[in-house]
């Protein structure tokens, strides 16, 4: 057996010791004589993997008792429709649009309702986050939407933005967990597993409850109710078993590791060794600009295609998988998200360091 160091975005590497768990009890979970996959979602044993991955979500992230946790499917994408259906209770919402998913946000928010876009970087293709603190909030808004990391662009909100009052809606995928963070300044966090959390199949969101009512768009079907979901502790219908018993292992990992603060430092220290290797550079050209910088997903062009396309080719012969970057910037892209050891950074600067020996003009 031999593991690669895994920078791709998504699905994205996870901790090895949470594999090696998950295979040990793959056959026989805790005496049950059964996977969690054969399992009855409505079984005991289920109930306990379910109800601890929520208490261990609520600790790690010190999430209010006003705030309800609900495991949903669909992907992030779902949550473009789910949020305005259910949040635009007055028709009208405000989006901030930084990258690819905020746009698309943006754009299926429009078949609900008003989306107006009150700030954008579109014109320097996505590469910074623009100035937040006095936005154009509209009066009639429902919430002011963001996606906090930019998982194509490797930019990230460091400061949240300026919502005057209205309810902040985060989408989170690409950072989740990644740092503390204050819950208390949104009305509904979410994002899809597959980024830093877990199996691809499951979203996580965590909505203040007042949020939460029967009063949605008209027509929204049953299952994009959050009420549905948080009425019914998300056993609504049959959840992604598998995925939430894998994203709960996670968050037992990431306690071990010392929460969420220890996590950040890690993180922290991943990017300095990166950003700072590429700083310095006279080959690799860092795309995102310096003070928006992602924690998570780092984006970088050597300027010529060819060479581009021969550094992941040889980059992945070295056992340095999932570098290529999103054709909306090109070059190549690094995600370094939790389960990433700094080890593997490491291996990724010396392998850029010899190929930029044997490159540089
Ligand atoms: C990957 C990603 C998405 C899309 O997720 P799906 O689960 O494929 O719908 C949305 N937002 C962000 C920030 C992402 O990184």
């Amino acid at each position: 057996m031999s593991r690669v160091f895994n920078f791709s975005a998504g699905p994205a590497v996870l901790p090895e010791e949470v594999l090696r768990e998950a295979a040990d009890e793959m056959l026989d979970y805790k005496g049950t004589g059964m996977s969690v996959m054969e399992m009855s979602h409505r079984s005991g044993a289920f109930d306990t993997i379910i109800k601890e991955a929520e208490q261990d979500l609520r600790d790690l992230m010190g999430i209010p008792s006003n705030y309800k946790v609900l495991f949903l499917q669909g992907g992030a994408h779902l949550q473009f429709s789910m949020i305005p259906m259910n949040l635009m209770k007055h028709g009208t919402a405000d989006y901030i649009v930084t990258g690819h998913w905020a746009e698309r946000a943006w754009k299926e928010a429009a078949r609900y309702g008003k989306a107006n876009c009150i700030a954008s970087s579109k014109d320097k293709n996505y590469s910074y986050i623009p100035d937040c603190s006095d936005l154009p909030i509209d009066e009639e808004a429902d919430y002011v939407y963001i996606c906090q990391n930019n998982t194509i662009y490797g930019t990230q909100f460091h400061t949240l933005p300026n919502t005057k009052g209205k309810d902040l809606v985060a989408d989170v995928s690409s950072c989740f967990l990644s740092e503390p963070i204050d819950v208390e300044r949104y009305g509904l966090i979410y994002g899809g597993a597959q980024k830093n959390i877990g199996p691809a199949g499951v979203v996580i969101a965590v909505i203040r409850e007042d949020l939460i009512t029967e009063e949605v768009y008209p027509q929204t079907p049953t299952m994009l109710k959050y009420k549905t979901h948080a009425d019914k502790d998300s056993l609504y219908n049959t959840p992604p078993a598998y995925g939430i018993y894998i994203c709960g292992k996670v968050f037992k990992w990431l306690k071990r590791q010392g929460g969420l603060g220890e996590i950040e430092k890690k993180n922290h220290q991943k990017a300095a060794l990166l950003y700072g290797y590429l700083d310095q550079s006279r080959l690799f050209v860092p795309t995102a600009e310096k003070s928006s910088r992602s924690y998570m997903n780092v984006d970088f062009v050597t300027g010529d295609k060819e060479l581009d396309a021969q550094f992941v080719k040889e980059a992945e012969a070295a056992g340095l998988s999932g570098l290529k970057g999103h054709r909306s910037v090109g070059g190549m892209r690094a995600s370094i998200y939790n389960a990433m050891s700094l080890k593997g950074v490491e291996a990724l600067v010396g392998f850029m360091e010899e190929f930029e020996k044997a490159h540089r003009k």
